[in-house]
C-alpha cells in the first residue's frame, strides 16, 4: 500500500481539516510480562495444542496471514498533535512517499 506523506484530514483538536503528516509507528516498549503473555511466547516457540511446530511456522505452512496491520498515525502540522486510526490499515507492504 502506498501512502502520501501528507494528507488533508480532520483534526479533532483544531476542529477543522488541516494538513497532516503520515507517521508509521513501530512497536512500543514492553513492560512487565503477564502470565498470559509468557504463555503466548511459549506457544510461539513451542507450538500450541496439536501443533508441534511454532505458530509462525504453522501460519507459513498453512498460507495464512499474508498481510500485516500497520499502526499509522497522523500528526497535525497546525497543533502538532497526533491522531490515530481506530484499527489501522492492513497491507502486505507499506510505503510512505
Ligand atoms: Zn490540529
Amino acid at each position: 500500500m502506498k501512502l502520501p506523506s501528507q494528507i488533508k484530514r480532520y483534526c479533532p483538536y483544531c476542529k477543522a481539516h488541516t494538513l497532516q503528516k503520515v507517521v508509521q509507528v513501530k512497536g512500543g516498549k514492553r513492560g512487565t510480562m503477564t502470565a498470559g503473555s509468557r504463555r503466548k511466547l511459549y506457544n510461539i516457540e513451542h507450538g500450541y495444542g496439536s501443533t508441534p511446530y511454532p505458530m509462525f511456522e504453522h501460519a507459513k505452512r498453512m498460507g495464512v496471514k499474508q498481510t500485516k496491520r500497520y499502526d499509522i498515525r497522523y500528526k497535525c502540522t497546525k497543533c502538532g498533535k497526533m491522531t490515530t486510526q481506530s484499527r489501522g490499515n492492513k497491507a502486505k507492504k507499506l510505503e510512505i512517499k
